[in-house]
């Protein structure tokens, strides 16, 4: 008898742990897949990695969660990973208990890069190495490296998008712009819009590109955390403020949910419909919302930043930086955070449209092509 029930105990117990390691570390949410999936078994006293990640309402950000996951185990290493749903105190509260609970490495891409100083300053105290995740960690000396996207190329690549889909190198135009940029506590937001402006900038100074409302810089055109609906009602003031008697003819955004925002309000007052033609709207990250507009003839432009390989780039620098080896970086002297220049390594994004989204998207494994469906 007391054997049958310690039998029944212990199968009990292998279903828990066949249950326990098929959940995902975090929500199945229409999110890019993340390589082939085969973690390797990871020791229960190996160093454990902290992510924390600011929120799940934009794919990429579980993409690179997952991503992570995935290639920190790989290496050895155990994993937490946590979102904040761009909260910032939620953030901070998140990072301190995986300092309490005795992380070794906190990877982070931060909601407000200046809010962590305090933060991070435990974390230094327990000898914790930090790497900051695609967005600068700010206002601190306790940010060993910067894993990210060149980002000022993300914004010349938007920029250029729209000079070459109006012909404005061909002598075509005047145009109607209007400008959105990032969120304005993202370091990330101002490299995006002076990119974009460097090769703007003459078509605005020459006439041929004029910015219908006048709003130009930072100040005037950020969109605080990258929020679709407050990009929505900008769109809508500008359209019933200065295009009652002219079109717009392309529109500046620096994130694919931004540009959803500002595609909905065009929509609403007729854009893309009879006579006037949808704008020429850029964006970021190819979330599959818009690369599904793309293809219905809405969203014209995305930029696409291959998370698989943000993660498995930071993975490789934590790694390294563990070992004792050199920590590969490519570029040591473009992002000061008020502090020091944090070493970063830079990788390549590569402009996206209707024309190139299959071999980019789907012929990569990022995305399946019933997931564009
Ligand atoms: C990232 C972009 C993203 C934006 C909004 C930025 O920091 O670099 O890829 O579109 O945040 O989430």
């Amino acid at each position: 008898m007391k054997h049958t029930s310690r039998l029944f105990l212990l199968s009990m117990l292998v279903v828990l742990a066949l249950a326990l390691a098929a959940c995902p570390s975090s929500a199945p949410t229409a999110a890019p897949a993340t390589g082939d999936g085969a973690a390797a078994p990871v020791a229960a006293d190996a160093a454990l990695v902290g992510i924390s990640m600011p929120t799940k309402s934009s794919a990429r950000w579980i993409s690179d969660g997952n991503s992570m996951v995935e290639a920190f185990q790989k290496l050895g290493y155990r994993t937490e990973l946590q979102f904040a749903e761009d909260d910032i105190p939620n953030q901070l509260a998140q990072i301190e208990n995986m300092i309490t609970k005795g992380a070794k490495v906190l990877v982070i891409a931060s909601i407000d890069g200046s809010t962590l100083s305090d933060t991070l300053q435990k974390a230094h105290d327990e000898g914790v190495l930090v790497l900051a995740y695609d967005r600068l960690i700010t206002n601190t000396p306790n940010v060993d490296y910067y894993a990210t996207f060149d980002n000022f190329q993300v914004g010349v690549l938007q920029g250029t998008q729209i000079i070459d889909a109006l012909g404005l190198k061909d002598g075509k135009g005047p145009f109607n712009i209007e400008l959105f940029g990032g969120s304005p506590d993202d370091t990330n937001a101002f490299y995006f819009y002076d990119g974009a402006m460097s090769v703007l900038q003459p078509f605005i100074d020459s006439g041929m590109l004029v910015v219908g409302s006048g709003q130009t810089g930072m100040d005037k055109v950020s969109t605080l955390r990258w929020d679709g609906a407050t990009a929505q009602a900008r769109m809508d003031n500008l359209l019933s403020a200065f295009y009652t008697d002219k079109r717009v003819d392309a529109v500046l955004s620096p994130y694919d949910g931004i540009s959803r925002g500002v595609l909905s309000s065009l929509k609403g007052v007729g854009y893309g419909t009879g006579d006037l033609p949808m704008p020429v709207v850029t964006g970021q990250d190819a979330e599959i919302a818009s690369i599904k507009s793309m293809i219905a003839g809405e969203q014209r432009f995305t930029v696409f930043k291959d998370t698989r390989q943000l993660a498995a780039q930071a993975a490789a620098m934590v790694d390294a930086a563990l070992k004792g080896q050199e920590v590969p970086v490519n570029d040591t002297t473009t992002y000061d955070n008020t502090v020091k220049v944090v070493p970063s390594y830079l990788l390549a994004p590569i402009s996206v449209d209707a024309s190139n989204y299959e071999a980019i998207l789907v012929d990569s494994g990022y995305y399946t092509a019933d997931q564009l469906k």
